[in-house]
């Protein structure tokens, strides 16, 4: 990947960080309030059955808190959770063998769902349905399914999109959650917790100008937050004010609106290159050298839902608050020739 500060792809620096970081309980999970909510009640009804939980799919954008939930649902349902991600089961049989590993009411969590084997996916369907995996022996026409009956357990699954789940997959979920990007105040109380837990002494201003940054996600909110301690480390005393946070910023060439270089360069694309818009999508991608994927799973999402990219049929367009960004007029509608 590439190494913006505003990726929301997490790092090996982050991997590591990260645990500690991590929220455990719901009580902690700051935001996304109904999924809480929700949850809540789920976990109670499931628990006060001795039953397990329904099976989950959380999707939305990296960062903002879908493998983080997870583990708080397998924690306070207060069973294991066993952990992989879509692209790492490559064979029907990898994932055979995780499924059949599993203890009675243990949660079992797919990161990227909509990247596993179609021939994967399938051994999910009885497997979700009736708790049974269904294997083949022998082949040809001798060949023969065996059905082996798995213990209960909980499926979650976490997509960055879930019009790329199919639906035969999509329909075996009990509970499907978006995941929304955080306001600035959440964020800043994400913020003051992390700072709290890495021993760093902030300003609640300096945390605000830190959330309002960082595009409603915490894991950019929490990188930036490491980032802008070694500045205060190193260029203050140590202490992050406002000003240190936002000269901190600049520093790391994240503008007032949380754009980093990639950003505003995809937006002066559009503006410039291409009047504006609409560009398809696929056009976009090789202008910037980036894949298409890449652009629709991490760029757009929060440029789209702040309001500076508009999604049409016809292509990508850059809005009047985009314009309004670089100080750029919009050019005039090309008069129309005919009718
Ligand atoms: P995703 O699985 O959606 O990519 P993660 O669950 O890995 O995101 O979250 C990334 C990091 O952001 C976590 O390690 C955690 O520190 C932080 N985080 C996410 N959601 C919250 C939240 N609601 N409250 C506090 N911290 C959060």
């Amino acid at each position: 990947m590439d190494d913006r500060i505003v990726t929301s792809q997490a790092t090996d620096e982050e991997r590591r960080v990260d645990s500690s970081l991590r929220p455990t309980s719901l009580a902690d999970y700051v935001g996304q309030e109904k999924i809480k909510e929700n949850l809540k009640v789920y976990i109670q009804a499931a628990k006060n059955r001795g039953d397990v939980l329904d099976h989950v799919i959380f999707y939305g954008p990296p960062g903002l808190g879908k493998t983080t939930l997870a583990n708080i649902i397998a924690r306070e349902m207060g069973v294991n959770i066993k952990s992989t991600s879509g692209p790492a089961v490559e064979h029907p049989g990898d994932l055979a063998a995780i499924l059949s590993n599993l203890s009675e009411g243990d949660i079992f969590f797919i990161d990227e769902i909509h990247r596993l084997h179609p021939t994967v996916e399938e051994i999910l369907y009885p497997a979700m349905e009736d708790f049974q995996l269904d294997i083949i022996v022998g082949q040809g026409p001798s060949a023969r399914t065996l059905k082996l009956n798995l213990p209960n357990f909980t499926l979650i699954g976490a997509t960055t999109r879930a019009g790329l789940l199919t639906s035969p997959l999509r329909d075996r979920f009990g509970v499907i959650s978006r995941l929304e990007f955080y306001q600035p105040e959440e964020l800043c109380r994400i913020v003051i917790r992390s700072a709290g837990i890495l021993n760093v002494s902030i300003d609640e201003e300096a945390a605000l100008e830190i959330a309002m940054r960082t595009r409603g996600t915490p894991r950019i909110a929490n990188r930036v937050l490491r980032r802008v301690r070694d500045y205060a480390e190193v260029k203050a005393d140590g202490h992050i004010d406002r000003n240190v946070a936002a000269q901190a910023l600049t520093q790391m060439e994240i503008d007032s609106s949380g754009f980093d270089g990639m950003d505003r360069k995809l937006l002066l694309l559009i503006i410039q290159k291409f009047g504006g818009g609409p560009v398809g999508i696929e056009t976009l991608a090789t202008a910037v050298g980036e894949e298409k994927e890449t652009l629709e799973d991490i760029y757009e999402p929060y440029l789209i839902q702040s309001g500076f990219l508009d999604r049409t049929p016809r292509g990508r367009m850059a809005t009047d608050a985009a314009y309004a960004h670089f100080n750029l007029e919009r050019p005039e509608a090309q008069p129309r020739l005919w009718k």
